[in-house]
């Protein structure tokens, strides 16, 4: 059994962030709790989700304000504390500044890592991948606190505690990984050995603002008042998913894979919810990004053709496209599957789509939210598409 904290918080106010923080780790065992989980003066790495270049108060990212509050509580058990993150596209500096997390971390002598550097480590317990380069600041941390957004994610259907340390692959070598892993239940296996090779220690998950719909960029906010904390990261997203529309956990890739791989624990029954109601918590109109549990179809049983008829694909929003042509440039596959082609002034992308894995990174990263993802009819046929 694993105890979470599940705390309602209705505003991005730091003083009342800070009390709800306190009163969550009061239920998880208070300043005994906190002792163990951060000795004294250890290297405290914090992971907040800077997916990109993004304006203060963005739903893309984790809020400046919770990151604040989490930095003072971690002040008073250690003075050695960092903060990084490598985004999807662009500078992680840019990304920290722009955010407000980089003027926060100045006021309290948090120092900033640009997760460049990385080490090489082999992880001979993984579930799949043993060979790995991570960042030198986040495996060299003693205590490493993923600060996550709430958000749906097109390949993952939920990015939280988990999917948040992706971050700590540097820079271009997570288009590796896609291309490694195209499909789903690979991709989410290397996202828990990625956890294990870190050793992520906490989660705190910002869902005051979360994202809803065309996430984990382009998608709409949604009010959701809710903080999670937790040492079990598959926890806290477990509860996160419930809470947001997914009755059964194992109805999303990566906590499926979890729970088959006995990484962490995925069932309600196996979790210890502490402070809210959760059944006071849950929403019933988020809107999801995708239907749960449609990734049986694509699994590697699934012939690519099967795969190619029902699996949702990126399409194009061709009025919000303005032709940079990023899509094509974060396209992991060698060549690109997107081939920019002329529409009147601007160049619009064109999809092959029997080279395209699926993995949505040009959704992803798309500036305007010009790509959403688009069942096919047989996939419409199905109903994978009801959410
Ligand atoms: S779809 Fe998005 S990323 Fe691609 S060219 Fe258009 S605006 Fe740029
Ligand atoms: S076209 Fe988009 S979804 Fe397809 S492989 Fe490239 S980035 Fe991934």
């Amino acid at each position: 059994m694993e105890d979470i904290a599940l705390i309602k918080c209705i505003k991005y106010d730091v003083d009342l962030l800070e009390k709800k923080l306190r009163e969550g780790f009061d239920l998880l065992g208070g300043d005994e709790f906190l002792k163990k989980l951060i000795p004294k003066d250890s290297k405290v790495l914090l992971k907040p989700n800077m997916l990109s270049v993004e304006n203060k108060e963005s739903p893309v990212v984790t809020h400046y304000a919770v990151f604040e509050a989490v930095i003072r509580i971690i002040k008073e058990y250690s003075n050695n504390i960092s903060f990084g993150d490598s985004p999807g596209f662009g500078d992680s500096r840019k990304a920290a500044e722009k955010s407000g997390l980089m003027e926060v971390a100045d006021k309290y002598g948090v120092s900033f890592e640009d997760f460049k550097e990385s080490v090489h480590v082999r992880l001979d317990n993984s579930i799949l991948c043993k060979s790995w380069n991570i960042s030198k600041a986040a495996y060299e941390a003693d205590v490493v606190i993923s600060l996550p957004k709430l958000k749906t994610h097109a390949m993952a259907y939920y990015t939280g505690a988990i999917k948040n340390q992706f971050g700590c692959v540097p820079g271009t070598q997570k288009a590796t990984w896609h291309t490694r892993m195209p499909n789903a239940n690979n991709f989410c296996k290397m996202l828990l050995d990625l956890n294990t090779a870190v050793g992520t220690n906490f989660a705190i998950l910002d869902g005051i603002i979360a994202m809803e719909g065309n996430g984990p960029k382009s998608g709409q906010s949604y009010k959701l008042n809710t903080l999670i904390m937790g040492r079990s990261l598959t926890a806290v997203d477990s509860t996160a998913v419930r809470i947001i529309g997914y009755d059964n956990p194992l109805d999303t890739p990566v906590l499926k894979e979890a729970y088959e791989s006995k990484w962490g624990v995925v069932l309600p029954r196996d979790i210890n919810i502490l402070g809210e109601d959760i059944e006071t918590m849950k929403v019933r109109d988020f809107k999801l990004c995708r239907k749960g549990g449609n990734f049986y179809f694509i699994s590697p049983g699934v012939t690519n053709f099967l795969r190619g008829m029902i699996a949702p694909s990126p399409a194009l929003i061709k009025e919000k496209c303005i032709g940079c042509g990023r899509c094509g440039e974060v396209c992991p596959e060698k060549p690109a599957a997107i081939e920019m082609v002329p529409n009147g002034n601007i160049l619009n992308p064109k999809w092959n789509m029997h080279e395209c894995i699926r993995c949505f990174c040009c959704q992803e990263l798309c500036p305007v939210g010009a790509i959403e993802t688009k069942y096919s009819n047989l996939g419409k046929l199905l109903k994978l598409d009801k959410r």
